[in-house]
């Protein structure tokens, strides 16, 4: 297809949130009688899923310490959960295990869970703990987790999967999406609003508002918008934090074991929950070296063809080059030693696994912003920023929440991710996890 001369929505970027803001858009103008789905252009660099949506582990959860996390997340679940089948969201729910350290956090994410009505339960001391676990499944045998919060809502989705289901969506509403087209740039009109967006196709005039929704090349569209790459952080006890970078760089490790994936069921055969384990026991390996006796942590699932997860991301140092995404990652060469022996410290079944890891590409960079949450935001009179710190996958139900901004509503679950919050101090409470992601 062709690229239009003009349309009054242009939105960059086909992954989840690209795809979920333009779908719920077509929808919404519908509804209201106010346009339809041919008033919407994506564009892509690529195509849909090129990004990180079309390599992300998948995993849909609501832990998280953060209130406004929490309320934005179960209306993501309520997505997911409209249609699992277009989705490919897999309802398994999700078991997040801590060490004492942990305790405290998550005792208060279950209790907001309780007062929102998000389904989830919580055990707390060792000997329960391990009860509960082996309930599920018999061979468990973690050490040093005195901690579960067991979520009985999320789960995973199948990554491309579900982006084919938005995209499909999508074009059913009569929305045009357009790979191999990069947004280049912007026409800046007097008042700061965007009056086209030049691509390398040619430009396109802007009747409305644009959404860019680029995922780890949010750098990028900063620096197109002329953004500072550093910014002042009001802390919420009113310190300031200069020249605080505004984009840092994690690479996500990620990697899979060859395992027969039913071979990872319940007791009563059903599908396993999703499984986050963290824990302050030492690692092994099943030979008996010794990996850690410091706190770490994994999480997996089962996948098609696999038991799949990944542990702690790390900080990429200097600048980093994203292109061709997301082979530029690395992975660390210990990756699959601690992977494999986390497996194998959970669950006896998984003894010996190590020889079935797969060297398969696996992992991908997130980009992360100055406070490691996302900014949902104009930042421009009419162009609105979709820029998720690398939490976004399951946050598949932000599209439909900015669709009714763009119409001129006030999202609730949106505003405490507003820009000005570096300014006014406004920060998320920071929880005791290592990961930068809870
Ligand atoms: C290895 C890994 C595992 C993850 N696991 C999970 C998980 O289990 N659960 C979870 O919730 N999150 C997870 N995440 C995070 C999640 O994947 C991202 O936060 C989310 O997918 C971002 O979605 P997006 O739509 O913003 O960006 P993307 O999916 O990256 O889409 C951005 C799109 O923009 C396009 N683009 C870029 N520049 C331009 C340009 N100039 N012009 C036009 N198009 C452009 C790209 O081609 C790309 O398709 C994971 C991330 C990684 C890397």
């Amino acid at each position: 297809m062709e690229l239009p001369r003009n349309a009054a929505y242009v939105v960059a970027g086909a992954g989840i949130h690209g795809l979920s803001t333009a779908y719920h858009l077509a929808k919404e103008l519908e509804s209201r009688g106010a346009g339809q789905g041919t008033d919407v252009v994506v564009l892509d660099k690529a195509g849909p899923g090129a990004g990180a949506s079309g390599i992300a582990c998948g995993v849909v959860r609501n832990n998280y310490f953060q209130p406004a996390m929490s309320e934005l997340m179960q209306a993501c679940v309520e997505v997911w959960e409209s249609d699992p089948a277009a989705y490919a969201y897999n309802p398994v729910g999700y078991i997040a295990l801590g060490a004492s350290v942990q305790e405290a956090d998550l005792t208060a994410t279950y209790e907001r869970q309780e007062r929102i009505g998000y389904r989830s339960e919580l055990i707390v001391g060792e000997r329960e703990v391990d009860t509960h676990m082996k309930t599920l499944f018999p061979d468990w045998r973690a050490q040093g987790v005195t901690v579960c919060l067991h979520e009985h809502q999320g789960g995973f989705a199948f990554n491309m999967d579900s982006v084919h289901g938005l995209y499909g969506k999508c074009r059913e509403a009569g929305v045009a999406v357009l790979s191999g087209v990069e947004v280049t740039g912007f026409e800046d009109a007097p008042d700061g609003s965007i009056e086209a967006v030049e691509t390398s196709q040619g430009r396109i005039e802007v009747g409305e508002q644009v959404v860019v929704a680029p995922g780890p090349w949010a750098r990028d569209f900063w620096r197109l918008l002329g953004l500072p790459e550093t910014i002042d952080v009001r802390t919420p006890s009113g310190e300031v934090v200069p020249d605080r970078p505004m984009w840092t760089y994690w690479n996500l490790q990620e990697g899979e074991v060859g395992v027969d994936p039913l071979s990872f069921a319940t007791a009563d055969g059903g599908p396993p929950p999703v499984i986050h384990l963290d824990t302050d026991a030492p690692l092994h390996t099943d030979e008996g070296e010794l990996l850690t006796d410091e706190l770490w942590g994994i999480y997996f699932k089962r996948d098609r063809h696999s038991v799949q997860g990944g542990a702690s991301p790390l900080v990429v140092e200097g600048d980093v080059e994203l292109d061709p995404y997301p082979q530029t990652t690395n992975v660390d060469p210990s990756f699959p030693d601690l992977f494999c022996a986390g497996l194998s410290h959970a669950l006896a079944r998984f003894e010996g696994c190590r020889a079935l890891y797969r060297d398969a590409r696996s992992g991908g960079v997130g980009a992360f912003t100055a406070d490691n949450f996302p900014v949902f935001d104009y930042l421009r009179p009419n162009l609105y920023a979709i820029l998720d710190s690398n939490h976004g996958y399951k946050m598949i139900g932000v599209g439909k929440e900015v669709a009714s901004v763009l119409l001129g509503g006030h999202s609730r679950l949106l505003y405490p991710f507003r820009f000005e919050r570096f300014e006014t101090g406004d920060l998320h409470p920071v929880s005791s996890s290592p990961y930068p992601w809870s």
